[in-house]
This record gives structure tokens, C-alpha cells and sequence, in this order.
């Protein structure tokens, strides 16, 4: 029996680092999904800024033309301004000039605050240029690294498994019913060693009278609190 309860012990020892493994193997497209996510953002981040740009750089372009037209308009209207025959005619055709030249006067303005905005922006596309770039190089590396570590993950992973195969054989089945049967009712850990004079799982004390049977390991002993089967460690092996 003290071998039945050694081996279902390095069973358990086993099932914990295949939990373990797994559990990384499965995080780890989740870790390269978040780092594509975050690369995904700071691109999105430079083209909402390039278009900005763009968008500015339009509007700049067309209120540039509005000038040229205005302006040649004006030059039209000063010619035409010399021909005039009455007073009414030459004062409207003076006005029609004026409010030309105000015209040309306000879109200059709104030149000049696009092209202050225009500046703010290719300050703000230098900063998420480079910070996508860092982004991109990073990402790269980094998910390199992290399928390296799948692999390396997965070798270790059918390792274990097949240890736990080989272990498995010549154990008798009611007892890996019963090791399976509290496993899966206690977050896989159906077997735990004493530890400090209390149950390894459910850190519950235990009595003495039950600690001299689990040291005799001549029989399953489970605790009363949590059902895990307990085991006895001489302490320099836990
Ligand atoms: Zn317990």
C-alpha cells in the first residue's frame, strides 16, 4: 500500500505541472492576441492623425484657390473700376472690392489656424510614428519568444503525459477511480501531503490519532474536511 500511495502521490505531482503547463499553453495565443491588439491601436492611432492631415491639407488647398479666384477677381473689378461711367456704379463696384478684399482677409485667417493645426499634427505624427514603430519591433520579438515557448511548452507537456502513462500502470483501478473521482471534485488536487500537522489542501488541522495512521501509509486515509487523500512526507522530501 505505501507504494500504491507514493506512486498516486507522483501521479498527482505529475497531473499538477500538466495543469500548470497547459494552463500556459493556453494562455499564450491570448498574450500574442493582446500584443496584436495593442499594436492594432497605436496603428489606428497614426491613421486617424494621417487623416487629419489629409483632411486639413484639403480644406487648405481649397481655400488657397478661394484667394487666387478672389484675388483675380479683384484685379478684374479694378480694371473694371477705371471704365465706370456714374458715381452709383463706381461706389458699388468699390464696395464689391472691398468686401472681396475682407473676403480674402478671413480666409487667410482660416489658412493660418490650419496650418497651426497642421503643425500640432506633425509633431503628434512624429510621437505615433515612433511609438508604432517601437510598438511594431517589440511586438515582433515578442511573439517570437512566445512561440518558442509554446513549442517548448508543448514538448514539456507530452512529456509529462506519457510519464503519467507509465506511472498509471499497475496501480490498482479502484484507487485511480477514487483519485480521479476526488480530482475532479477538488480543482484536480486529489492528493495532498501533511504538512505542519495539517491537510496539504484544506490547511485543516488533523488530529494526532489520524497523523500516526497517515504516517503507517498501510491504508487510503482522506480528510474529513476536504475528502483529498492524504499522504505522509518525511519533511527534507517535501
Ligand atoms: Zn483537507
Amino acid at each position: 500500500m505505501k507504494e500504491t500511495l507514493q506512486a498516486i502521490y507522483q501521479i498527482q505531482k505529475l497531473d499538477d505541472r500538466i495543469r500548470d503547463n497547459q494552463g500556459r499553453l493556453d494562455q499564450i495565443p491570448k498574450d500574442i492576441a493582446d500584443i496584436q491588439e495593442r499594436l492594432k491601436e497605436s496603428r489606428s492611432r497614426l491613421d486617424e492623425v494621417n487623416r487629419q492631415q489629409e483632411e486639413l491639407a484639403r480644406q487648405k488647398k481649397s481655400l488657397e484657390q478661394e484667394v487666387e479666384q478672389t484675388s483675380a477677381n479683384i484685379k478684374k473689378h479694378q480694371t473694371q473700376l477705371l471704365a465706370v461711367k456714374t458715381n452709383k456704379e463706381y461706389s458699388t463696384m468699390l464696395h464689391e472690392i472691398e468686401g472681396e478684399k475682407k473676403n480674402i482677409s478671413d480666409i487667410e485667417e482660416q489658412i493660418l489656424t490650419i496650418m497651426e493645426s497642421l503643425e500640432k499634427l506633425a509633431l503628434q505624427e512624429t510621437e505615433e510614428n515612433k511609438v508604432f514603430t517601437e510598438a511594431e519591433g517589440q511586438s515582433r520579438g515578442k511573439q517570437q519568444e512566445l512561440d518558442k515557448e509554446a513549442a517548448g511548452v508543448s514538448v514539456k507537456l507530452d512529456e509529462l503525459k506519457k510519464a503519467k502513462q507509465d506511472s498509471l500502470k499497475g496501480l490498482p483501478k479502484d484507487i485511480l477511480a477514487s483519485y480521479d473521482k476526488i480530482g475532479k471534485a477538488r480543482n484536480g488536487i486529489a492528493v495532498v501531503a501533511v504538512k505542519s500537522n495539517a491537510c496539504g489542501g484544506c490547511f485543516g488541522n488533523l488530529p494526532t490519532q489520524l497523523l500516526n495512521r497517515i504516517r503507517d501509509m498501510d491504508k487510503i486515509i482522506t480528510c474529513e474536511n476536504c475528502g483529498r487523500i492524504l499522504i505522509w512526507q518525511d519533511p527534507k522530501q517535501q
